[in-house]
């Protein structure tokens, strides 16, 4: 790979871009495709007024970026942060469509975000600045051209206001519009656990392949949010040792095992893990390079990159977060044989629930939690083979091989529709 600045190879577009490339290169993939596919199809800039709680006005800037609407309607998460930035939106949207693709579910691939903090608002801000945002992009969405979800810093409350604003405007309730809301207003039983779900079946499913062992595999974890903290409960009940917690302001490490329903009951009472008793307080950034089996970065970008993956041990890299590590970690990583589920396929369980979510939500018939994770499993085992066979037969590593698949996927729906003039 050409030499490039630290500042390129954290831009997540850039590291879109790169696996893209080189996925297409391997494939290749036609060249108009190329030229589709390497783009958005569409993004949208809104700037949100917002009367703040003191009276004056904030303009928030937000986004919504389309990248593909091939294979159904966009899909993919909305989040709130100080960091948001357009690349960063353009490749999460790419990442969902490739992410739909691997999973084989009808849905092409769409983000959003809006630059705000949203730990310095209060509820009534942030649901004025939603409902905004909401009604700003509202001829881009609804249940056949754009369905958002929660991704950080959004939950099931910022999609009962999205499904509430759209439905005011629509003059009915459509609770299709978005996934991941509340059980009462159409949302799915096992929603909020599934990526984390989805995490524990993806490991197993490693475990199978590599011929090891649940019980007493030691993994760490770097973030403690809904990915993360759902992925430790899960992993702990299958036999996983959850031996590190790395959350932004600090980390925890017990080589017996951190007893992860004690902790979440800390973190619930003192809404922080640290100073919890039954670990020791550990820097997270060296929690990443301890002894361990499985590291699952369960956070944002830029975790794993040039500046560490060579000192990391982990056998198994399993990526909870989206672009948790760079185009040039990779091939590092790559070198130490480190075998990676990459993101596109080690969370797609969050998107998957979504779109059982989203039938149940048209069908209005809705399932109980062991048929969500059922078909869940199912569709994760499916795509993990799926994944790794593809890899064995072309000689490629598990990420890119997910990419040649995915992109393989909306490259064939794109010629069987043709190019509407
Ligand atoms: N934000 C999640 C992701 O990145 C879920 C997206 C969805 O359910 O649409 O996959």
């Amino acid at each position: 790979m050409a030499t490039i600045t630290l500042e390129q190879e954290i831009n997540p577009w850039e590291a879109q871009a790169a696996r893209f490339d080189y996925a297409a290169r391997k494939l290749n993939l036609d060249e108009g495709i190329w030229k589709i596919l390497r783009y958005p199809s569409r993004e949208i800039i809104v700037h949100i007024p917002v009367m703040m709680d003191d009276g004056h006005i904030e303009v928030f800037t937000g986004f919504r970026v389309q990248h593909s609407v091939a294979r159904g309607p966009g899909k993919g998460g909305i989040r709130y942060s100080p960091d948001v930035t357009l690349d960063e939106v353009r490749a999460l949207a790419s990442w969902m469509t490739w992410k739909c693709a691997v999973v084989n579910i009808p849905f092409g691939g769409a983000k959003g975000g809006i630059i705000c903090d949203p730990k310095h608002m209060s509820m009534g801000e942030i649901e004025r600045m939603t409902r905004r945002y909401t009604s700003d992009i509202i001829e881009f969405i609804g249940p056949e051209k754009d369905v958002p979800a929660p991704d950080v810093n959004t939950n099931d409350q910022v999609m009962a206001w999205i499904m509430d604003t759209y439905s005011m405007h629509m003059r009915q309730t459509v609770t299709a519009v978005v996934t991941g809301k509340p059980l009462s207003i159409g949302g799915s039983r096992g929603r909020t656990e599934a990526t984390g779900r989805g995490i524990a079946m993806v490991c197993d499913e490693a475990m199978r392949y590599l011929s090891m062992r649940q019980e007493g595999c030691r993994v760490v974890i770097q973030g403690f949010g809904n990915v993360g903290s759902n992925a430790a409960r899960l992993m702990t009940d299958r036999g996983y040792k959850i031996v590190g917690i790395a959350e932004q302001d600090g980390g925890l490490y017990n080589p017996n095992g951190i007893d992860v329903c004690a902790l979440l009951d800390y973190r619930e009472r003192n809404r922080t893990v640290l100073g919890f008793k039954g670990a020791e307080a550990a820097d997270s950034d060296q929690l990443l390079l301890s002894d361990c089996e499985i590291l699952i970065p369960a956070a944002t970008e830029n975790v794993i990159t040039s500046r560490n993956a060579d000192r990391i041990k982990a056998r198994i890299v399993c990526e909870g977060a989206n672009g948790p590590t760079t185009a040039v970690a990779d091939e590092i990583l790559a070198d130490k044989k480190i075998f990676i589920i990459p993101d596109i396929l080690a969370n797609a369980g969050g998107v998957t629930a979504s779109y059982f979510e989203w039938v149940q939500d048209r069908q209005g018939y809705f399932w109980n939690e062991a048929t969500v994770n059922e078909r869940l499993e199912a569709i994760l085992r499916e795509s993990f083979d799926d994944v790794v066979r593809y890899a064995e037969a072309h000689n490629v590593n598990n990420r890119i091989a997910a990419y040649m698949l995915a992109i393989d996927r909306v490259a064939f729906t794109i010629k069987q529709r043709g190019i509407y003039a």
